[in-house]
């Protein structure tokens, strides 16, 4: 989607520090992390979130969170544990509006969340 800021990571105009590719996602670490561990994993078809998944998603789902679990072993977290997030909308705290699958840990994450 034009002037998506995640499109482009995906289609390689802006750069990013890439973890995995998947055949329908991308994982790559987030710019500000909130945790020694932070990544973000992305459908690399444009969503805007959580809020557009139907059933025809099942499959890309289910790649995110297999996504995400290669991720949390890849970097050492998948026994210590880790946080999946999707904010949604303004008060979910979506700032990017490309669907994305926070991954978070290294560290004890506190709940609620800020
Ligand atoms: P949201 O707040 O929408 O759930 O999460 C968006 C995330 O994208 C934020 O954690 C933010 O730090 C990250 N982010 C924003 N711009 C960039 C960028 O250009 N590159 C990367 N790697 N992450 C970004
Ligand atoms: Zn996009």
């Amino acid at each position: 989607m034009a002037g998506c800021l995640f499109c482009q990571i995906v289609s390689g105009d802006i750069d990013a520090a890439v973890v995995h590719q998947g055949e329908s996602t991308l994982a790559f670490r987030d710019i500000n992390p909130q945790a020694p561990v932070h990544v973000l994993v992305i459908p690399r078809e444009h969503l805007t979130n959580a809020a557009d998944l139907t059933h025809d998603h099942a499959a890309l789902l289910a790649e995110m969170v297999a996504t995400a679990q290669w991720v949390a072993t890849s970097e050492g977290v998948a026994e210590s544990g880790y946080r999946l997030v999707m904010n949604v909308g303004a008060d979910g705290g979506q700032t990017v509006g490309h669907l994305h699958l926070h991954v978070l840990g290294g560290r004890t994450m506190t709940w609620p969340p800020g």
